[in-house]
């Protein structure tokens, strides 16, 4: 009998499923790429044939123009070659999905990114007990447990409140992170407008059409100092320090990433409020989840491979560690 998973091969850029001839999250242009969401680590331009999510394809074709693309909804399935597909949610952004791979009785599940923790703006992810479960593990050490978004959303509010005077300024990535966070406010009954930086403005374009809506959202490029006063301004973690910011009263430099959780990475920003929201799983998610779908083996990507890896020896779970490149997860 052949060995388990023998027909997934991982390669530096990417996971090869033989028997379909396809590409998972391929790093670099492939004639057939199985794609699990919008970030641009995980969904590169080029390719032949793109099977995604709906949402996937339409965030793939707003940053790189026309796709290729083969749509599949949240619980269809397609063949490919010899392997039946499907996608599944992933809870990371809007699209974000799990790709289920069966071939020959053998079930595969590639997790892309994912999360656990509610977020508004994507659909929750959905357990798949399968034999291998390739993870990530962004955040894969103990040290990294997430605090509940809604209470880093008040102490943005507090802060926003107490210098009425001031904006903040809150650096999120242009996908995903920037309307989660504009929901997480909504949610928390936040109606005030929004102003965001111009970078933001098709992705948050694409969400309200994709059904996501976002409220009143205007431009902060042209807004005087005295309207943005008291105001919360959204702009890519790249916009924080440089000159673009020098327009606004006096801002309040926050940023909304996991990575807030290391004091370092928020000095390094001259951030003044961190705000540790992440898109990814923490340490208890990455575990809780490995125990849910119980897979007979563990396969890690890109993050923090190592502790991941003692966890699951310890826990009498066979996990292999595989060495992909180009996965960034500055996005979180
Ligand atoms: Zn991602
Ligand atoms: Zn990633």
């Amino acid at each position: 009998m052949a060995r388990l998973g023998s027909w997934i091969e991982p390669f530096p850029e990417g996971i090869y499923v033989k028997p379909a001839d396809a590409w998972v999250d391929p790093s670099r242009p492939k004639v057939q790429a199985l794609v699990t969401h919008g970030h641009a680590d995980h969904a590169r331009g080029g390719h032949g044939a793109v099977w995604a999510t709906p949402e996937t394809l339409a965030i793939m074709e707003t940053r790189y123009g026309e796709q290729a693309g083969r749509p599949i909804s949240y619980g269809d399935s397609v063949r490919i070659g010899e392997v039946d597909v499907s996608f599944v949610p992933a809870g990371h952004v809007l699209g974000s999905a799990q790709i289920v791979l069966e071939y020959r009785g053998e079930r595969v599940v590639v997790s892309g990114d994912y999360k656990r923790r509610p977020d508004p703006t994507c659909a929750p992810f959905v357990v798949v007990p399968c034999d291998i479960f390739i993870t990530e593990a962004t955040f894969g050490l103990p040290v990294f447990r997430h605090p509940d978004a809604g209470s880093e959303i008040d102490r943005l509010l507090h802060r926003l409140h107490a210098e009425p005077e001031r904006c903040v300024l809150v650096g999120a990535y242009a996908l995903g992170k920037a309307q989660r966070v504009i929901m997480e406010l909504r949610g928390r009954g936040h109606d005030e407008p929004i102003y965001y930086h111009g970078a933001m403005e098709r992705l948050c374009a694409l969400y309200e059409e994709l059904g996501v809506p976002l409220g009143d959202l205007r431009a902060a490029t042209g807004a005087s100092k005295q309207e943005l006063a008291g105001k919360i301004v959204i702009c890519p973690p790249g916009a924080l320090n440089d000159r673009w910011s020098r327009r606004l009263p006096d801002p309040i430099t926050a940023m909304a990433s996991g990575w807030m959780r290391i004091r370092q990475r928020a000095r390094q920003r001259n951030v003044e409020l961190p705000l540790v929201i992440s898109d990814h799983a923490d340490w208890d998610e990455l575990t809780q989840t490995i125990h849910e779908v119980a897979p007979k083996q563990v396969w890690i990507t890109h993050g923090r491979e190592d502790a991941l890896m003692h966890w699951c020896m310890t826990h009498q779970i066979k996990a292999r560690e595989l060495n992909l490149v180009g996965y960034e997860d500055e996005d979180d």
